[in-house]
């Protein structure tokens, strides 16, 4: 199957069909669950924004609300040329599931703008957050739906939601978001997160199957956010990160990559791509030659849809680990467990971001502040904790891990929700 055939896949049909069959495995009935098949709310707005060249440009957004029966809906925002409003949904539905396999207290919820952020200037860009802000400024708050970065945001723009929300409020409300800069309340940790998670859940997996995190080869498909922090701490374990890869390609050396001085060329300025580094033993290799290099771990932390059936059954690594949402579709998920590869599966391997989140949101209604320690030390136990939870229900049930994530979740959500009733 060809990128583009796997890009018109409805990512919402997709996670109907893991929710119903974990919801058979748990032994529910359709009207236990039927609700978490729909999402609670969802607004769609168009945005209009003075463009710098004088011109009005209206750009469309919008933010899902999937379930808030454990507590605030919780997710990102993000800005993507290509996003839709079936994509959001399958997002929103994913942190519900997410918050729920880690048993933090928050719903799931996601937002996005149709939009390319790097074609718009800083003003532009200022001035879309700000509007699409004061549109969805009604579902959204500290008690009713937190947004957070995304694929396309970061902090600044988090910054720039706060200040929106607060303007109206008439007096700071840092709780209505998180990811947000230190300065305004954002939490120390909370940037490395999600990469520190997804190295947490590794180090777990391979310990679980008694291979040993020295010397273990790991390809890592993504050098943002998630997959650049979780190469750099997975290398500080011991690892060998042999290939990394970026929009623009990949880089690979058999040897082992020097991941840091990588982090460095990326960072020097936002124009830089893997495409042009270049440093000894390293070759240039294909997001595909990525993909099936042979490795022991490899971790998919870009976009959804990587992996599909074509590209599946070439795979060689024998563990994967979802930095990113959704990145291996359901044809490919089911070929990849016939040949024996254990995945380490989204809602579990990437949910360290949204427990910081969390942990962000906790500090700003109580206005403390936690050292980067305490962070740490309270994602790494919840991180752990999830992870054992999911392995022994994958177990307990003979089924994957995946199937293990969703049985824990759904159980949580449906558990809330029958404890509360239907009003009226
Ligand atoms: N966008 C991130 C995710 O998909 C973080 C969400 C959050 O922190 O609320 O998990």
């Amino acid at each position: 199957m060809s990128g583009n055939e796997l890009q018109r896949e409805n990512p919402y049909d997709n996670m109907l069909e893991v929710l119903d069959e974990a919801a058979s495995m748990l032994g529910l009935c359709e009207k236990d669950y039927v609700a978490l098949r729909h999402p609670e709310r969802e607004l769609k707005v168009a945005i209009p924004i003075d463009m710098d060249d004088g011109s009005i440009h209206v750009f469309e957004g919008y933010r899902v609300q999937h379930s808030s029966s454990r507590g605030p809906c919780k997710g990102g925002i993000r800005y993507h040329q290509d996003v839709d409003v079936d994509e959001v949904k399958a997002l929103a539905a994913w942190m519900s599931f997410k918050s729920a396999v880690v048993n933090i207290p928050f719903g799931g919820g996601k937002g996005a703008i149709k939009v390319d952020p790097s074609k718009l200037t800083k003003n532009e860009l200022k001035r879309l957050t700000r509007r699409y802000i004061a549109m969805i400024l009604p579902i959204i708050g500290p008690e009713r739906d937190i947004p957070a970065p995304d694929v396309g945001t970061n902090a600044e723009i988090m910054g720039w939601i706060m200040d929106t929300y607060s303007v109206f409020k008439g007096y700071t409300v840092p709780g209505v978001v998180t990811g947000k800069p230190i300065e305004v309340g954002g939490s120390l940790g909370r940037k490395e997160a999600t990469g520190r998670g997804v190295m947490l859940v590794t180090r777990e997996i391979l310990h679980r199957l008694g291979k040993p995190a020295i010397g273990c080869r790991v390809a890592v498909q993504g050098m943002g956010n998630v997959g650049g922090v979780a190469a750099k701490l997975l290398s500080r374990e011991g690892c060998k990160i042999i290939a990394v890869s970026d929009v623009s390609g990949g880089v690979y050396n058999k040897k082992g990559l020097n991941v840091d001085d990588i982090i460095d060329f990326l960072s020097e300025n936002t124009g830089k791509f893997l495409k042009d580094y270049e440093g000894e033993g390293v070759t240039h290799i294909t997001n595909e030659e990525l993909l099936c290099a042979d490795v022991d771990v490899l971790i998919p932390a870009a976009m959804e849809n990587q992996i599909g059936e074509s590209l599946a059954p070439k795979i060689k690594a024998s563990v994967i680990v979802e930095g990113a949402n959704g990145p291996t579709n359901l044809a490919a998920d089911k070929i990849l467990e016939k040949n024996g590869k254990i995945i380490v599966p989204d809602i579990l391997a990437n949910a360290g971001g949204v427990v910081v989140s969390y942990f962000e949101w906790v500090q700003n209604i109580q206005s403390l502040m936690w050292d980067e320690e305490e962070v740490n030390m309270n994602l790494e136990k919840i991180m752990i904790r999830s992870f054992n939870e999911v392995w022994d229900k994958a177990h307990e049930n003979k089924t994957t891990l995946r199937m293990g994530a969703y049985i824990v979740a759904i159980d949580r959500i449906v558990k809330a929700k029958k404890i509360r009733g239907i009003f009226p």
